[in-house]
């Protein structure tokens, strides 16, 4: 990690997480290294001090910012006597909390045993067997034992009947004929199911916590008497797991079918360039990075900033820009339509409804073209 402020924040949403998952953080370890030790990931005075600390305040679970190779992980489990969580292990339980359809359960239990597969020589016997803690939902401990067949098999299966629904949801979207599709993207809690429910007076549940949504929903929305279908996505956020990405093709089919893409971001957040960055990532990893987009800046009445002294000639940083002049940064170059607006307050929704009806009406003359 680079500089402190980005470690802070990182360790935030780490902590943010954890808090996700149903878990209180007790305290936060970082340590400064070229590179991660292959072995162990942290290096062996780091391991010892937070193997002490561990033993010495009861504490459960050890969880890192990071994807653990499986060597890692079971060196490391071995080394602090503690379970251990890694990033993706923990993104995977939320995704399993927080499945309530068969589709989206079907696709998380596909990711977690696709991250099992190359695990499960872990040592578990020697811990804690706890039931239902955290990295414990779905396949769990008892998997751990059984044969690595047995998982291959499932896993066919699983993929198998994501493929059946997969094709349903295809046809389904192709039902849905000629209406223009927007699908709302961003970075995980945002504000992306309080703006669909601003614009369709639905209830989606949106909540303060990370991937609130797992299922994508659609509604009808009519803007200026244009009827739009409009989707709600799940979140992305930095470093999701590649298996999930895969096993939620379906979810992200609806982006990559859509004809506009709103991508809303949270400039009350200090990392918000940072969201932004990956969710481009992933748009670009599921080949939808070339849609017409709007950036949609959200939760303005959140937005703060250490006013510069008038005759301070530090340069600016992070935290004494103001939003009109973030406005004149990058911004003003962007090839997107962007708009500021609170999904709290409404402010700015005529302009934001404005925009979205201009690009509509844009892709629908695009489309037309296309007939032609
Ligand atoms: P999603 O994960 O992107 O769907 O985000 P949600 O819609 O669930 O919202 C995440 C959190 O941000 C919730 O606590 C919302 O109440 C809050 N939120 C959403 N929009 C705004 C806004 O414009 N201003 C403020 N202050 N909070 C907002």
């Amino acid at each position: 990690h680079q500089d402190e402020d980005k470690l802070q924040e990182y360790m935030d949403e780490l902590e943010f997480l954890a808090y996700t998952a149903g878990a209180t953080v007790d305290r936060r370890f970082t340590q400064k290294l070229t590179q991660p030790d292959s072995k162990t990931f942290i290096g062996s005075g780091k391991a010892q001090e937070i193997k002490e600390y561990v033993k010495e305040n009861e504490i459960g679970t050890v969880i890192f910012d990071d994807e653990l190779s499986p060597s890692q992980l079971k060196n490391l489990e071995r080394e602090l006597e503690v379970k251990i969580l890694d990033r993706t292990n923990l993104i995977l339980d939320i995704f399993a909390q927080r499945a309530t359809t068969s589709y989206a359960r079907t696709q998380v239990e596909l990711a977690q045993y696709q991250y099992l597969l190359p695990r499960l020589t872990r040592m578990w016997t020697h811990l804690e067997r706890q039931k239902g803690g955290i990295g414990m939902r779905g396949p769990g401990e008892t998997e751990i034992e059984t044969d690595r067949r047995i998982i291959r098999d499932r896993i066919s299966l699983l993929k198998d009947k994501l493929k059946t629904i997969d094709k349903q949801m295809a046809t389904q979207r192709n039902n849905r004929g000629k209406v223009v599709r927007v699908a709302l993207v961003g970075y995980t809690n945002v504000g992306k199911s309080t703006l669909m429910n601003a614009l369709s007076k639905s209830e989606v549940f949106a909540e303060n916590k990370l991937f609130a949504t797992l299922d994508t929903t659609v509604r009808k929305v009519v803007i200026g008497n244009l009827p739009f279908l409009l989707t709600d996505t799940v979140g992305f956020i930095r470093k999701l797991p590649t298996q999930l990405v895969e096993s939620f093709k379906s979810t992200l089919d609806e982006v990559r079918e859509a004809d506009l893409l709103i991508h809303v971001v949270d400039i009350s957040h200090e990392s918000f360039e940072d969201h932004i960055d990956s969710v481009n990532q992933i748009l670009m990893e599921i080949n939808a990075h070339q849609k017409p987009m709007i950036m949609i800046f959200n939760k303005i009445d959140d937005f703060s900033y250490e006013k510069k002294d008038e005759d301070d000639l530090t340069p600016s940083t992070r935290k004494n820009i103001s939003l009109e002049e973030w406005k004149n940064t990058w911004m003003a170059k962007s090839k997107h339509p962007t708009v500021f607006i609170s999904a709290l307050t409404k402010e700015n929704f005529p302009e934001m409804k404005k925009m979205i009806y201009d690009e509509k009406t844009a892709v629908d003359l695009k489309t037309i073209g296309k007939n032609l």
